[in-house]
């Protein structure tokens, strides 16, 4: 009986002349791993579905010998069903010349399975997922107070508007390995404790975890990636030997926002220094987080560990990668942190020091310009532009910027010189979404994009 597939689709990406070169990459080096790897897809595709790929796969590869482009009947003859991977395909390859170029073969769903499921980030990657294209969740797990029960039972479903109707469906199993092995990827929403031990074995036993725990962001050999800013820093794990597991991971939730908002800076000025308060979102501490007593009539002006994690991951992010680790960019980074009385979204006051005055114009032309590093995967969860920026006094607020670009994007506002150190600002980015459910399902797409992850087809 030949396995159940979905429709087979083809995402394609490719590396432009300048950008990521190397000899892995260029068009000759890569056609016989492309066709060994459709060899293998069409082993599992009923005959059908192998005629059209195979029809396809020769033509495109006679097309990329020869950098030529993607056309319309090319995208027909795939026969591929899903409108954002022809539209990733014609993105990647449609913009000019092709210089290298890699194909996906894909058969239907990636399987998440997730870890910390019950939690407040977990709750926020099943509603995030609920109307995914590829990515879909097929086994939840959390601690053994859970471990057994329906999932609904074990939750304490706290977003609003009803949970998915699969949920009703799902019993939480044991965070271990073995209960997730016909999982292609696995996301994370573990405390840093839970995370280094379990997010460790699970990595050691073959799995790609995609973890929103402080556990392993600065290990050397872990990327800590926001896909627009340093999407390209997932080369850490992408040559590992088969069958070998790995950890990618997201920022810290405060981290995200100031990243992405500080990138273009960096990029056109060099950012040399960063100070940094946070006004952040009762959301941010989980389904435990302080009691509304707590915050009535009141600010914490404090945030166990977050402080060191802003100051360190902020450089990570925006370094480079240097024999096979990451090289961290030379930013000094001094933060203060505060809980405050919003739900959702971290609002953040920036002081940058860029070692030159730069007109606020300047600098708001550069946050309205960037698109990012991963614009030609048009990766679906990937806001266009990542970038919002309002000139208005009073912006961004919390309760009317946190959800622009579906939660996604970072709003700056008040861009202004600094009579301490150059530029200020203020930046608003949704904690939850883009601090931490929606950067990992971000980072799953592209590591998916990148040929990382990928359905195995149902075994
Ligand atoms: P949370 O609401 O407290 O949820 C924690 C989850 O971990 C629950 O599913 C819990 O399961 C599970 N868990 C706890 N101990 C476990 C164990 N020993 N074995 C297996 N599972 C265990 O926390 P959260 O806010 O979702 O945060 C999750 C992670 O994301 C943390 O590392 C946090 O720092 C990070 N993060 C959070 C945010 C945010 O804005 N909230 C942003 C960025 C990153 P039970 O329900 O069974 O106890």
């Amino acid at each position: 009986m030949p396995p159940q597939v979905e429709a087979p689709l083809v995402a394609i990406r490719t590396s432009r002349r300048g950008r990521e070169p190397g000899p892995e990459r260029t068009v000759h080096g890569r056609i016989p791993d492309l066709e060994a790897q459709a060899e293998e897809v069409v082993a599992r595709f009923p005959a059908a579905a192998e005629r059209r790929l195979l029809g396809w796969l020769e033509r495109w590869t006679e097309r990329v010998r020869q950098r030529s482009v993607l056309h319309d009947d090319d995208e027909r003859a795939i026969g591929c069903t899903a409108p954002n991977r022809r539209a990733q395909a014609r993105a990647a390859i449609g913009r000019g010349p092709c210089y290298g170029a890699t194909m996906v073969v894909d058969g239907g769903s990636i399987r998440v399975g997730l870890l910390g499921a019950t939690g407040l980030v977990g709750q926020r990657i099943i509603r995030f997922l609920e109307p995914h294209r590829t990515l879909r969740v097929v086994r939840v797990g959390a601690s053994g107070r859970s471990v057994g029960r329906p999932y609904l039972k074990a939750a304490q479903w706290s977003l609003p508007g009803d949970p998915p109707a699969d949920v009703e469906d799902w019993t939480v199993v044991a965070c271990e390995p073995e209960a997730f092995e016909d999982c292609d990827v696995v996301l994370s929403g573990l405390d840093a404790t839970t995370g280094l031990d379990v997010e460790g074995r699970f990595a050691a036993a073959g799995h790609v975890v995609v973890s929103n725990s402080s556990a392993y962001r600065m290990a050397p050999d872990v990327p800590l990636v926001v896909p627009e800013v340093n999407g390209s820093h997932v080369r850490l794990v992408e040559n590992r030997p088969p069958g070998r597991g790995c950890i990618i991971t997201n920022p810290n939730c405060s981290v995200t926002g100031l990243a992405l908002a500080l990138a273009p800076l960096h990029r056109a000025f060099g950012v040399r220094q960063v100070v940094v308060s946070t006004l952040q979102a009762i959301s941010g501490a989980g389904v435990e987080g302080p009691r509304a007593l707590h915050l009535t009539d009141n600010v914490i002006p404090f945030i166990a560990g977050e402080e060191d994690k802003i100051e360190t991951e902020l450089g990570k992010i925006l370094g480079v990668v240097v024999d096979g680790t990451v090289e961290a960019a030379p930013i000094a980074v001094s933060a203060h942190c505060h809980r405050v009385p919003t739900i959702d979204g971290h609002l953040e006051a920036v002081s940058v020091g860029l070692g030159m005055r730069v007109a606020a114009a300047d600098a708001i032309a550069a946050l309205r310009g960037f698109r990012g590093e991963v614009a030609d995967l048009a990766l679906p969860s990937a806001p266009v532009p990542p970038i919002v920026v309002r000139e208005e006094d009073d912006r961004p607020q919390p309760r009317y910027d946190r959800d622009a670009g579906g939660g996604m994007a970072v709003t700056v506002g008040r861009v202004r010189s600094c009579p301490v150190l150059d530029l200020r600002l203020e930046l608003l980015s949704h904690n939850t979404i883009r601090g931490a459910a929606g950067a990992a399902v971000l980072n799953a797409e592209l590591l998916a994009a990148r040929g990382v992850i990928g359905p195995r087809g149902r075994r």
